[in-house]
């Protein structure tokens, strides 16, 4: 049933939510605050484990070089809506959720072009947004740890964030529960026979291999999951894997003063602290084998990993006598031949929406994805 035609019944609208990622956590806690939908998610295993998990949460909007346009309009909606939903979820869940709100420094290697830089500023102050471009005498006097070597300065950013994407999952999905939101686990689903549709191309259930669901409204956010599910509504769909490896190390002595910790980005690599000499170090972006182009081939390459951690130490020397004290991967689910995320109805159904294919920033836009959804559902 649609949202209209809910305003005039007293029937619930039911809404299915596949995958439990930071983007299904967020669309969950979204839409539970519109008291007239009955929201259920689903996830084949435990919430924030798949590309979620590996995720480092780096958010980069204003540090982004996108000038303009809807993308970068995307990217800052997930920052400032985080800014308001992290203390609220903190205040309602009673959960700590770890958000770095000292910024990003973004720094720049010879041959790059400082003068792009003090350009994107100044459209950056123009939108209201600071970015601050710092010489070499600053990076010396400030982070006295960076070997300035090969640096000629940097972009600082203290709008842009970070934060934990499995403190923050877990948290949006408490949230959504106690909004009535109710989260199945080790639950696949798989369309068992072909699902039941009404000429209109509107989805009415789903059958799964336990049960039959009656629903309103299908919401696909199974990242690199999703493609198998449309493929079982007739539809193809396009994302492949990117693998990312990082680390977390601990050095003995932690780098610079504790009220001046901002991400530290560079050469694609983020520096990313998380108090009391610990930091994770990621990620490495690795394609698959465009002949094969299958999810078994793209094993972690470990001299991926070693090149990444000798940039590392490259930049920040003191990184050498760091303790790896843990070390993962994760794929990035991301769409082929289309710029990331894919959020809209799916062909030929009018209330099969997906939300899949985020990509490398899937925490940074994962609420921009939840208020689109929110629109196409109160559209319908
Ligand atoms: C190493 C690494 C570093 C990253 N760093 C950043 C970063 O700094 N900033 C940033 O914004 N992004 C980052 N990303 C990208 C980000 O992690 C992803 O874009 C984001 O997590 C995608 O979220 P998602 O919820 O769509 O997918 P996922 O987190 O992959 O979740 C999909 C869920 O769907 C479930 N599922 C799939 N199929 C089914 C099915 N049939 N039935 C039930 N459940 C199903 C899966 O079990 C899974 O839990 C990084 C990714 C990696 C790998």
């Amino acid at each position: 049933m649609k949202l209209r035609q809910w305003m005039s019944s007293s029937l619930d609208v039911n809404i299915v939510i596949v995958g439990c990622g930071i983007v299904g956590a967020a669309i969950a806690y979204e839409l539970s605050q519109l008291p007239q939908l009955k929201i259920r998610v689903f996830d084949r295993q435990a919430p924030a484990q798949a590309a979620t998990g590996a995720a480092l949460g780096v958010l980069m909007a204003a540090i982004s070089q996108k000038p303009k346009g809807n993308t970068f309009q995307k990217r800052l909606l997930g920052i400032q809506t985080y800014d308001q939903w992290i203390p609220q979820l903190e205040a309602i869940t009673n959960r700590e959720i770890p958000y770095n709100r000292q910024g990003i420094l973004r720094l720049c290697f010879v041959g790059e072009d400082l003068d792009r830089w003090r350009s994107l500023a100044e459209i950056r102050h123009a939108q209201g947004l600071q970015l601050e471009i710092c010489d070499r005498a600053y990076l010396v006097a400030n982070y006295p740890y960076l070997n300035l070597e090969q640096v000629i300065g940097a972009v600082y950013s203290p709008s842009d964030r970070q934060v934990n994407p499995t403190a923050l999952t877990l948290a949006l999905i408490a949230a959504a529960e106690q909004n009535g939101a109710t989260f199945h686990f080790d639950t696949p689903i798989v369309f068992k026979s072909p699902p039941l549709q009404t000429d209109s191309g509107n989805l009415t259930r789903l059958n799964t291999p336990t049960e039959t669901i009656e629903l309103d409204w299908l919401i696909i956010a199974a990242g690199l999951g999703s493609p198998a599910l449309t493929a079982s509504l007739q539809q193809s769909m396009n994302i492949r894997p990117v693998l990312g490896q990082a680390v977390q190390v601990v050095v003995e002595q932690p780098l610079g003063l504790p009220k001046r910790q901002p991400v530290i980005t560079g050469n694609d690599i983020n520096l990313v602290p998380l108090g009391k000499g610990k930091y994770w170090i990621g990620a490495t972006v690795e394609f698959e084998d465009a002949e094969t182009q299958s999810f078994m081939a793209l094993h972690p390459n470990s001299d991926r990993l070693d090149a990444m951690m000798r940039e590392a130490i490259a930049l920040v020397p003191a990184l050498k006598n760091a303790q790896v004290v843990q070390q993962w991967s994760g794929l990035r689910p991301r769409p082929e031949g289309r710029p990331a995320p894919i959020v809209e109805l799916l062909t030929d159904y009018t209330n099969v929406i997906l939300a899949s294919g985020h990509y490398r920033n899937g925490v940074l836009l994962a609420p921009t994805t939840a208020k689109q959804v929110k629109e196409i559902i109160q559209q319908g």
